[in-house]
């Protein structure tokens, strides 16, 4: 099909970019639900050992360095969560751990913004979580690192500031699923392909953020990702 055929704008390209050179372009987006017991805790949320569970958020909805984020509508309590992000660049189903490694083509630091009032009343009322967890800008996520000059990101510190206080500190050790064990449970579910991104869960201390805040996520091994919190938009 030509492009002259599409009966309303063609849609955009989401890229991000590659430390080194080029562009990553992302297809889907994933995120592993809880992947670091003291968060569990602090969410007083189910048994530790459970299983994890992925949830999506658009395509659209990524942020690039040094962009503001307009505080979004319907919430009153907008937290960040600081995460390592998993970027494919191989397709597979049902990969075991032992060559998982082989598709993940490099990492970024990324933040899952969240409407916490509004994924609490959603897990209350047993409810999809996407009003609290899928909105527009949702997805801030730095330059991708290649595995290839980098290397994999099996631990290292991670770190969260607003406004240059450090609100969040953990170790990508902590993780209760690794990145090989989240490769291998997500291609169970559904093919991974190139273009997926997986952000891999949150350490403790998360928490509200308002607007002209300023949000840094630095991951040993890879380039900080800065985010600015702007007013509502009109
Ligand atoms: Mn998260």
């Amino acid at each position: 099909m030509s492009v002259a055929s599409y009966v309303i704008p063609a849609i955009e390209e989401t890229v991000v970019p590659v430390e080194g050179g080029g562009q990553f372009p992302v297809r889907r987006i994933y995120c592993v639900g809880r992947n670091y017991v003291e968060h569990i805790r602090e969410m007083k949320e189910a048994d530790e050992r459970d299983p994890p569970f992925f949830f999506q958020k658009p395509r659209d909805s990524i942020v690039l360095h040094d962009e503001a984020v307009p505080y979004p509508p319907l919430t009153s309590d907008f937290q960040f969560e600081g995460e390592l992000v998993i970027a494919i660049g191989k397709p597979g189903r049902d990969i075991g751990t032992d060559t998982a490694l082989d598709h993940v083509f490099g990492y970024a630091a990324g933040i899952d913004l969240t409407r916490r009032d509004r994924q609490r009343d959603a897990r209350d009322m047993r409810l999809p979580w996407e009003v609290g967890k899928s909105f527009d800008a949702s997805a801030p996520c730095g330059p991708i690192t290649p595995a290839a000059s980098g290397g994999h990101r099996l631990q290292g510190a991670l770190t969260l500031s607003v406004n240059g206080q450090e609100r969040q500190r953990g170790d990508l050790a902590q993780m209760i699923w690794n990145v090989p064990e989240i490769v291998m449970q997500l291609s169970r579910q559904v093919k991974l392909a190139p273009g997926d991104l997986i952000y891999t869960g949150t350490p403790a201390g998360v928490g509200a953020v308002v607007p002209d805040d300023v949000i840094e996520v630095a991951i040993e091994g890879l380039t900080p990702l800065r985010i600015s919190i702007a007013p509502p938009e009109d």
